[in-house]
């Protein structure tokens, strides 16, 4: 089975936390799309099989208009894939995007909610809040994404365990399926 990774290297803000390679040099992203248009046609027929998966990350993908997701995934082709994933930054959450990369094709989204406690976000360079985050998830079910996974994060500077267990018992309104250790 082939699956493909796409890397969009660009971010509104660096995190303070992050060794991922990404720049905040936004208005270089469409040079970088028509170099990975470029790319896709050249490197076409090297795994001699479609894709089955296609994951978006980054970087930022949500940085990028849905049209410009919609190039890239027509561009690797969409017919055999059975799983297409993007991360998405809850800053960049709004109702009319959700649906957009949802119609480019997108049928899972990995969001970057990382912690509910807003002092902790703020301290690691995070650009969105709490609220932010339970809106993401519920804009992103209500544009049909059924199949989402949220990155949290732990052992950070001044999280304590009870804020780290607070994050894990946030009761949201959507149905949670995380592993809850016991203590
Ligand atoms: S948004 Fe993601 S990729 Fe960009 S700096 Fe923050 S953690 Fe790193």
């Amino acid at each position: 089975m082939a699956g493909i990774y796409v890397h969009i290297p660009f971010c509104k803000k660096r995190c303070l936390y992050c060794d991922f390679f990404s720049t905040t040099l936004l208005a270089r992203r469409e040079e970088y799309i028509a170099a990975l248009l470029k790319e896709i046609e050249i490197r076409r027929d090297e795994t001699g099989e479609p894709f089955r998966t296609i994951y978006i990350g980054g970087g930022t993908p949500s940085t990028l208009e849905a049209k410009d997701i919609q190039h890239i995934l027509y561009a690797i082709g969409t017919d055999e894939a059975e799983e297409i994933t993007m991360e998405l930054n809850p800053g960049d959450a709004t109702e009319a995007y959700m649906h957009a990369i949802r119609r480019a094709g997108v049928n899972r989204l990995s969001i970057g909610i990382q912690s509910f406690d807003d002092e902790l976000l703020t301290l690691i360079g995070r650009r969105h809040n709490a609220q932010q985050a339970i809106e993401a998830v519920h804009m992103a079910q209500q544009a049909g994404f059924d199949n989402l996974s949220i990155d949290l994060m732990y052992a950070l500077p001044t999280q304590t365990w009870s804020i780290g267990k607070r994050t894990l018992n946030k009761r949201c309104s959507w149905e949670c399926n995380i592993y809850h250790p016991t203590g």
